[in-house]
Parts: C-alpha cells; structure tokens; sequence
C-alpha cells in the first residue's frame, strides 16, 4: 500500500513501463508517411459476402442489445462443433464457451481470472507482445525459453529447467506470431507431460490455427490426453476471415475455469458485439474449399514476399503457419532492427515492425523485422516492387 496520496499525473504501479507496442507506433509512422503497411496484422483483404449479408441483416432486424455475456446460444453451439471437429476438443456449448471481444479479450479475461501477482507464467521467445504485457498487467513472474531460428526449436531441457512447483501456466502461441512456428504433436505432448507433472495450466491462442504451410498441421493442446481440464483454448474470427476489427474471438475449456472466464468477460466488457455475433454464425457454413483457399492464397503471398526480400539482402525465416514473415536484416547493413525498420518506411515507404519488440532478450531481435503478407495481391505486390527498387539505393 502507498502512502499518502499520489499526484493527478502519477499512474497505477502495475502499468509501470507499460508503452506503445511497435506494432501500433509503426501503423501510425506508417500513415503518416503514407506508405504500405507490413507492420501490424491488419489482414485488409474482403470479409466472405456471406458473413457481410448476415452482418447487415442482424443489424436491420434490430439484433442489437446486449447478449449472455458468454455469448449468443446459436454462435456457442457451432464453436463448440468446430472444436470437436477441427480442435478434436470437446466441450458444452451452455458451460465451456465464451465468446470474447477477439481472442485478445479472451486472453486477458482467462490471465485475469487465473493468473495471481507473483505466479510464474512460461513463455517463449520470441512471443507476442500483448501476450507478454498483459501477463506484466496481471504482475506475474515471466520466465521465458528460447525457440530458434531457423527453424523454431526449442530445447525440450530448458522448458523443462523453466518448469517448476511455482508453475501457474506456459503460453503456447500456434502457430505463432511473430515466428510462425507450428508446434507439432511431440513438442505438445512433452509441454502436457510438464504441465501434468507441476499441475500447471497450459493458455493456448491458436488465432492463426487454418493459416498453415508445407504440410504442417495443426494440433490443440487441449486435445491431448489429461490436458482437458487444465487447458483455455483461445481462437476468434479476425485472422481466418479477414475482420481484425471487429473485435470477435472465444475461449474454450473446462466448466470450472470457464465459468469464473465468463465472469470476467462479463465484468470487462459485458458481452462481446451482438449483431456480430450473429453475424459470424454463418461462417461456420463455409465449404472447407474456403479454408484450402485461404491456405494457397497465403502461401503465393508469402512465396512473393520472401522473394522481394531475398532480392534485397534481406534472408526470411521461413514461417510454418500465420501470416507473418521474420526477417534477418544484417545484409542491408544498418546498425539495428529499429534503424532498418525505418530505413524500410522512409526509403521504400513499406512499414514493418522492429524485431527486438518481440524477444526476451530484445538483442536477439537487433537484426530482425517482422513483414505481414496479409494484404491484397495488389498491394503486397507494390511494396514488394518498392523494396526491390532498394537493391539500387544507396544506404
Ligand atoms: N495481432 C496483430 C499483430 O501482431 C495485430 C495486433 C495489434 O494491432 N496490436 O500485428
């Protein structure tokens, strides 16, 4: 407890260092400058008519109040369905699904609910910041393990070293931003045998779960044997059918820890947007066609994207799955990921977001910047052409 009062412009101690992520101070760096934005995951490609037309009809039929705050009945039948079918969980509609405003909101209503000051929370590295930050919100001890490039390994001796008594939960991002890496069935299987050994949860967010490449494939830890009841299985609508903005995800697990998540998402936002919600059941009518689609879309986009960078110097870490694409950038010869970051904007007028925002130690992202390929072909393709006139620039 403080003493005395604190000034009007003194702030909460648990924002202490809190600032603007990269990701949005490069969107806004990047309008400014008009330039193309490969920074933040914006996905600005079409949202399917279908779910277009049903958003238009919920709100002319004045579906407009507030819903459950666990969400519309319709929208938690078809995600408890999906689950069973692609996630291989099952779970009850009425007791084990909340719908959250996006993926995001269901992560911190379930580290809100779960997660005590002090408790240690695994981590690996590189990771999603909002991830990070909002467990520093939630004050717990982070204790991070390294995966590495090129291809996103981790030393299965160090997770387990990072794994203790004290072991409240790991985060498990798959496929992961900003590295993409998918974690396969054996890397689950041994985090599920620590989570079980320390009676520890395991938080997954699994946004990017249908953006996958070179046959890789996608596993829920919470499918795994004696991971049903200490598992949140985090996924949303944004990344699979391009509506970042429409805030729309949901958390997924056992009844217990579901209903005290549902609390707070009653707390924190009430509900997450009705008509949406109505809106979004539909998407569950989609033809798996629209999911293989979706696959070789973001491969070509990826394919051209790594290929603009190869051209320049640049050498990609070949991503497994999302839409995000790593980036060493020693060849350009520049002193840091920040300086390359904004000779990337001020140059080419192509933004993308400093690597070292990503890390645990941030000199493990000195020499990297991360791309987003979730564009449309016209645009990717133009900030691909702009980075290749670079080749001839000079530094
Ligand atoms: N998830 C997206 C990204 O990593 C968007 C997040 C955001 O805008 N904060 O860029």
């Amino acid at each position: 407890m403080k003493s005395g009062k604190t000034s009007v412009h003194s702030f909460a101690e648990r924002i202490r260092g809190l600032v603007q992520s990269d990701i949005r101070r490069m969107t806004r760096e990047c309008e400014r400058l008009g330039g193309i934005n490969l920074g933040q995951g914006i996905c600005d490609q079409p949202v399917p008519d279908l779910l277009k037309e049903s958003a238009i009809a919920a709100v002319r039929g004045d579906l407009s109040i507030y819903s459950k705050f666990e969400g519309i009945d319709a929208l938690r039948q078809r995600i408890a369905e999906k689950m069973a079918e692609y996630n291989g969980i099952r779970c009850h509609p009425d007791r084990e699904v909340v719908v959250t405003v996006g993926s995001t909101g269901g992560f911190v209503a379930a580290c809100l609910a779960l997660v005590d000051a002090g408790e240690e929370v695994i981590v690996f590295s590189p990771f999603y910041g909002y991830h990070v930050n909002i467990l520093r919100l939630c004050q717990a001890a982070l204790k991070f393990v390294t995966i590495h490039p090129p291809d996103w390994r981790f030393d299965p001796k160090e997770l387990e070293r990072a794994f203790s008594d004290r072991t409240r939960a790991v985060i498990i991002n798959t496929p992961s931003n900003p590295c993409g890496k998918v974690f396969s069935r054996e890397e689950l299987d041994f985090i599920a045998s620590l989570c079980q050994r320390h009676d520890a949860l395991a938080i997954t967010d699994e946004i990017y779960e249908y953006i996958l490449y070179d046959g890789h494939r996608h596993v829920s830890i919470g499918s795994l044997p004696g991971m049903e009841d200490r598992t949140v299985t985090l996924s949303g609508f944004s990344k699979t059918y391009n509506m970042t903005g429409w805030r729309l995800g949901y958390a997924v697990g056992a009844a217990a820890l579901m209903e005290k998540i549902g609390l707070l998402n009653d707390l924190l936002y009430i509900c997450a947007p009705t008509p949406l919600q109505h809106a979004v059941v539909t998407a569950f009518d989609l033809a798996p066609s629209y999911y293989e689609r979706l696959r070789a879309d973001y491969a070509r986009k990826l394919a051209v994207t790594c290929e603009a960078c190869e051209e320049i110097g640049m050498r990609p870490f070949r991503p497994q799955g999302a839409y995000y694409l790593l980036v060493d950038v020693s060849g350009l010869g520049l002193s840091s990921d920040l300086d390359a970051a904004n000779f990337l904007l001020t140059r080419a007028g192509v933004a993308s977001v400093p690597g070292s925002s990503f890390h645990a130690s941030p000199l493990d992202g000195k020499q990297q910047v991360r791309l987003c390929f979730a564009k449309q072909d016209a645009h990717l393709e133009e900030a691909c052409r702009r980075l290749r006139r670079l080749a001839a620039s000079p530094r």
